[in-house]
């Protein structure tokens, strides 16, 4: 993975990375208190007779069809490949009234565009998905990745392949679909398409105007996505995007998140003597660059992951009465969490995950310096390392962290170079840091409180009643903020798929049930969003 810092653009590739930290972590979720893989979250959703009606004449057909999309590979250096991809999406939204066109540029895959115009219709939702998928090692995998298999449970609990009829008889909610990107991130382009064959085949109408934008890059780090968004704004114009990628909640009840934290990532190189030195014949006299970077990180950030540096929480915005009625709704996960992952404790057991990650984080994601164990040499070291990231929450910026964190340096004695520094330097300044900052990104949030976040809310509740849960902001990083910035409207993250489908690796895959109820929420969406959406 590229260092998010470096690439200007890594869009999402941090994204699917924190959902794939959701998803690795839930295999052991389905025992949730209140899980509900056996209730049915359509149960108080009006159209749901109608729905399941369509679904039992339909299934078989929609699967079909997913299946032939999956089979076209999907990585996005292989061009010829992503443009079959990007003709098969083309066709697949033309086949249901959708103006389809491809947006191609030299050096990328195509960006498909589509536009659905709804006479009488005031508002336009765009909703994004990505339809390449991360690289594959076949031997890895029990089916090969490209060739869609239909099983009748998970790989793990004995699940048998079973041909797509099956589905004309049985409802498969817990049928899993195998293939690279069945999950990640090709489920929203279909759902969406069987929501919008679902509508028409009752003759409901689209309350609002929309415009698809499936990317062929984002694994990759979308490098282009902005740069085409800026030179396409007026095709792209809207009132407002939903970005459909990630997994519903480990309890597996539908989640919307209205943000994420931005990211700025940091390597610290502090400086001891010119060469090793005998630990035991300069010990207490040289300098020692790992005590200096120890003490220098103690400084920065305490045992419990409060920030000590000065001002650091000075830009925080408190969280809403209404962001902290989501959380207090959204079912307690941390016991289980500190099982899964073998904790005794959290860094603040005062508040639980969900809180803590609407926080400021800085995570020492890695230290090195000298050798340790049968490489330990009894040596001074000549320099420390360490590899920082930190997490920003609304309306935190990267550039104003980097001032805060330098001018703590400069309070701690540093100085502070930007390459290695040489002889004359070292000789003038006893602390000496090397800093090599990445671009970082500024954190993203919609207010629940926008028109168009009440007005989504509103159509999902319509189908998953009380069990949507609604999280202010996403733990992970995305650029999110670079698309509501350069098309100038509020996003909302909108995930279908299953926590547990392996996404990034090996016999990724799509659980049915979230299929169904993908579409059922699109379907919701639009033919109800429009009338809640002042
Ligand atoms: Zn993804």
């Amino acid at each position: 993975m590229k260092r998010a810092g470096k690439n200007k653009s890594g869009l999402f590739v941090l994204w699917s990375l924190s959902f794939v930290i959701f998803s690795l972590t839930s295999s052991s979720f389905s025992s949730l208190p209140g899980d509900r893989a056996r209730e049915n979250i359509l149960a108080s959703w009006g159209q749901r007779q109608e729905f399941e009606s369509f679904l039992a004449s339909k299934r078989a057909a929609i699967v079909q069809e997913y299946m032939e999309f999956l089979a076209i590979p999907n990585v996005a250096a292989d061009r010829e490949n992503m443009r079959r991809n990007a003709l098969f999406i083309q066709a697949m939204l033309e086949r249901r009234g959708v103006r389809a066109s491809l947006i191609e540029q030299e050096g990328c895959p195509p960006l498909v565009c589509g536009e659905l115009v709804v006479p009488g219709a005031s508002k336009t939702l765009l909703l994004y998905a990505h339809y390449d998928g991360q690289p594959v090692n076949p031997s890895e995998w029990t089916s090969p990745p490209w060739k869609p298999v239909l099983r009748d449970g998970l790989l793990e609990e004995g699940g048998k392949e079973i041909p797509v009829s099956v589905l004309e008889k049985s409802s498969g909610e817990e049928f899993r679909l195998y293939a690279r990107s069945a999950s990640d991130d090709k489920a929203p382009i279909m759902a969406v398409a069987a929501a919008l064959d679902f509508l028409r085949s009752r003759s409901l109408e689209l309350s609002i105007n929309v415009k698809f934008l499936f990317e062929g890059e984002e694994e990759a780090g979308s490098p282009h996505l902005l740069g085409l968004l800026e030179k396409n704004k007026s095709l792209l114009s809207g009132h407002g995007i939903l970005l459909c990628d990630g997994p519903v909640h480990q309890t597996r009840r539908p989640q919307i998140v209205f943000g994420a934290r931005g990211m700025l990532d940091l390597e610290m190189t502090v400086y001891g003597p010119k060469r090793a030195l005998h630990s035991g014949h300069y010990g207490n006299w040289a300098p020692n660059p790992a005590a200096l970077l120890a003490n220098l990180l103690a400084t920065m950030r305490d045992s419990r992951g409060k920030i000590l540096i000065e001002n650091f929480y000075g830009d925080v915005v408190p969280l809403t009465a209404e962001e902290r009625q989501a959380i207090a709704e959204a079912p307690q996960i941390d016991a289980l969490l500190l099982q899964e992952f073998e904790l005794a404790w959290s860094e603040d057991q005062k508040y639980r995950l969900e809180q803590r990650i609407m926080l400021p984080a800085m995570n020492i994601r890695g230290l090195e310096s000298g050798h340790v164990e049968e490489k330990a040499a009894n040596a001074i070291p000549t320099e420390a390392k360490a590899s920082v990231d930190f997490r920003l929450v609304p309306h935190q910026t990267p550039q104003k962290v980097r001032e805060l964190v330098e001018k703590h340096f400069l309070k701690q004695g540093f100085h502070i170079v930007d390459s290695t520094p040489d002889r004359e330097t070292r000789l003038k300044h006893p602390r000496l840091v090397k800093l090599e900052w990445g671009e970082g990104y500024p954190p993203a949030r919609t207010p629940m409180s926008a028109p168009f976040a009440k007005a989504v809310v509103h159509s999902l509740e319509k189908v998953a009643g009380p069990s949507l849960i609604k999280m202010p902001s996403l733990g992970g990083s995305i650029p999110m903020r670079g698309i509501m910035d350069v098309l100038e409207i509020d996003a909302i993250l909108l995930p279908i798929v299953n926590h547990d489908n392996n996404q990034h690796g090996p016999n990724e895959n799509l659980r049915l049930q979230n299929l169904w109820e993908g579409i059922a929420l699109f379907s919701s969406l639009f033919a109800g969003l429009g009338k809640h959406w002042l």
